[in-house]
């Protein structure tokens, strides 16, 4: 089975939607049929500009309603939506619900040490934010400026973010992971004069000299005029008294009163660098109300967000998933939203599910990298908590291995719940490809069916000819504009075209690989740049890693392409063993070769299989096949940008093992 002439295997069992949804213990979900779903999204596509307007007024509050739907197109990259609208985001995420319930909780904030949440109702934080956007303001900063924000999980990370949003200001948040040269970058590329960040860090009771980090950035961005500084651990840290301003004081001189600044829908609300897994990372900008709709409707169909909900999202404000089901999409519903500050195993490996079990979590949204990683661990951790609270969980940000989509739905999901695999990018501003709990029969590994408006068209990577129907592979493309697609690359529109418009003329090119089944259904199969090419036969390293994982003894895998005389390229295959492995490596290597060509077939059979202590990741988790395909290649001089790696030290051995080998 290669990429061109995939079958449904028997892994592909059909999950339908999950009983307990429609029993009247749960709220009935939004879309409670396929046959809703097919509606709506018919609709969708055939007439944009009437279903766009009902989800933009249904959803939003707009302070100057919009006449024009959209214009522009793929062709010329001018796209534009509800141009002569006026909104404010801060407005419709916090004020509403203030207004409506002050006492609601916005966010539960759970603190790296556990057994001290907090609770941030909704008047709290209008109050919060509206002091912030004063400081700001006191600042000299005006609508259309840019402010970096380099924070921990905390709760003021989401303040910063919205303060901006409330004065039209341009934020541009870095994970606080990155490096003082990464981050001078972001800041420098961005233009900001003001960074707001905090003391340190704290993740898994490791302290992050985040204020430190931030005065080494800054001495090479000269714009810099201000650093605004939250005090999350009150160590003592360096403090310049001619730019450096404590948070606490200043915001206690603001009144907690700002009014909402109403700016245009096609206003810039944020630009954001990609995680860096392909190269150099992209400053991605998204405008104000596209944006928001689509972070909300994506938050209420696809995790099936009700009134009450309380709504987690392990990811990181740094990466969009942490913008738009952290921040945006949740409170513009005016749910609650956790926001966790530690990491999954701190203080032992049952953190992410105690948290489900105290804090009553209706909705989880975590990455492969940490399911494949708890399950690595052992089912202890998870079997001892109570997660009867759950309806919906939710993946993001690589392809999910059925094998690991299966240990989420009976283990975490007790075979209860919906698991929503969700594809989508920074570049695409919310959820593209997923399932409707209420609607879509799930296939484990694979994202299901495009959401409203979603055009996708699957192209011929070398032709670019539409390859029609079903059954077919080729390159992941959307037809259409959509309201919550990127506008254009910070400083760069050349760029942009270049990226994503020109590849396939009309289209926007998503860069990924994609196969649509029989029955329609899409499985993501890994980048473009990552397929992988035996004797004319092109392998999707998604599905070679999905026949690794299978062995009972496989924690995690990554295969890429090594130069090969005979059959242009061979497959090279790196794993992680789960913990408590008694078989020799022999025997593993030995048994994984049988399983790849049982469920692949010979073509799919690794040449080279490496057994290594961790893979190269970015600092959102995703595998880095980039620098792999480097080192087999024997170009481990040549391996471009390292500085989204997670964890440079590992290169060194990756090296030594593979140069043992090679
Ligand atoms: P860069 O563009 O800088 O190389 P990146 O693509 O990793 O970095 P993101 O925007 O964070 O940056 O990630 C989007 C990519 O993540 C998608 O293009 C896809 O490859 C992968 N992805 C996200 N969600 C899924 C999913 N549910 N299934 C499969 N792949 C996914
Ligand atoms: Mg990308």
């Amino acid at each position: 089975m290669t990429i061109e002439n995939m079958n449904v295997s028997e892994e592909n069992t059909v999950y339908p939607p999950n009983p307990a949804l429609f029993n009247g213990t749960a709220p009935k979900p939004w879309i409670s049929s396929l046959e809703q779903y097919r509606e709506m999204y018919k609709e969708s596509i055939e007439q944009p500009d009437a279903f766009w307007t009902r989800m933009a007024l249904d959803n939003l509050s707009w302070s100057r309603p919009f006449t024009k739907v959209r214009q522009g197109s793929l062709d010329e990259g001018d796209v534009a939506w509800f141009v002569d609208g006026e909104l404010n985001i801060s407005y419709n995420c916090v004020d509403r619900w203030a207004e409506a319930d002050p006492e609601r909780v916005a966010f539960v904030y759970e603190a790296d040490e556990p057994g001290n949440a907090q609770k941030w109702t909704y008047r709290r934080l209008l109050q919060e934010v509206c002091r912030v956007s004063n400081v700001l303001t006191s600042f000299g900063l005006r609508k259309g400026d840019t402010v970096a924000i380099y924070m921990p999980m905390i709760p003021e990370a989401a303040v910063s973010m919205l303060a901006c949003a409330r004065l039209g200001l341009v934020h541009t948040v870095v994970f606080a992971g990155f490096s003082a040269s990464s981050l001078a970058e972001r800041v420098q590329d961005a233009g900001s004069r003001v960074i707001i960040t905090a003391d340190e860090g704290l993740r898994g009771s490791k302290i992050i000299k985040t204020k430190a980090i931030v005065d080494e950035a800054v001495q090479s961005c000269p714009k810099v005029e201000r650093v605004l500084v939250f005090r999350r651990t009150g160590n003592e840290v360096a403090f310049n008294k001619d730019r450096d301003v404590w948070w606490h004081e200043a915001t206690d001189k603001q009144r907690p009163y700002c009014p909402p600044v109403p700016v245009s829908a096609e206003d810039p609300l944020f630009l954001l660098y990609t995680s860096g897994s392909t190269g150099k990372p992209k400053g991605v900008l998204h405008t104000t109300g596209g944006y928001l709709l689509g972070a909300t409707i994506t938050a209420k169909y696809v995790f099936d967000i009700h009134a009450g909900d309380v709504f987690c999202c392990t990811a990181d404000i740094g990466w969009i998933t942490g913008h738009s089901y952290v921040v945006y999409g949740p409170l513009s519903l005016g749910a609650t939203s956790v926001i966790f500050e530690s990491v999954p195993t701190y203080p032992d490996p049952s953190r992410y599910w105690k948290l489900v079990e105290e804090h009553k979590i209706t909705q989880f949204y975590t990455a492969p990298t940490a399911i494949r990683a708890l399950r690595r661990l052992g089912d202890s951790w998870v079997d001892k908590c109570d997660l009867s609270s759950l309806r919906v969980i939710g993946s993001v940000g690589e392809p999910i291995n059925p094998e690991a989509w299966l240990w989420y739905y009976n283990k975490v999901g007790r075979g209860n719940c919906s698991v929503v695999d969700t594809y989508w990018q920074t570049e695409t501003g919310s959820h593209v490809i997923a399932p409707l709990p209420g609607a879509t029969p799930a296939k484990p590994g694979s994202a299901t069916l495009p959401f409203f408006g979603i055009d996708v068209a699957v192209l011929d990577p070398l032709t670019g000819k539409e390859l029609e129907g079903n059954g077919v592979t080729g390159v992941l493309a959307i037809r259409k504009p959509w309201p919550s697609m990127l506008r254009t690359v910070g400083g760069d529109h050349k760029r942009f075209l270049d990226t994503y418009l020109k590849p396939y003329p009309g289209h926007y090119f998503a860069g990924d690989g994609v196969t649509r089944d029989e029955e329609g259904y899409y499985w993501i199969r890994g980048r473009v740049d990552d397929v992988i090419n035996v004797s004319g036969h092109r392998l999707s390293t998604a599905e070679v890693e999905s026949a690794l994982i299978l062995s009972p003894s496989v924690a995690e895998s990554a295969v890429v392409g090594s130069p090969d005389e005979v059959t242009g390229q061979a497959i090279c295959a790196f794993i992680t063993l789960k913990d408590g492995v008694s078989a020799t490596e022999e025997e593993v290597k030995k048994e994984l070769v049988a399983a790849v060509r049982k469920q692949i077939g010979p073509i799919a059979t690794p040449k080279i299989l490496i057994i290594v202590d961790d893979l190269p990741k970015t600092r959102s988790g995703k595998i880095i096949r980039r620098i792999l395909r480097k080192v087999v290649a024997g170009e481990a001089d040549q391996l471009g940008d390292v500085s989204t790696l997670s964890d440079p030290s590992i290169l060194k051995v990756l090296i030594e093992k593979v140069n043992a080998v090679v």
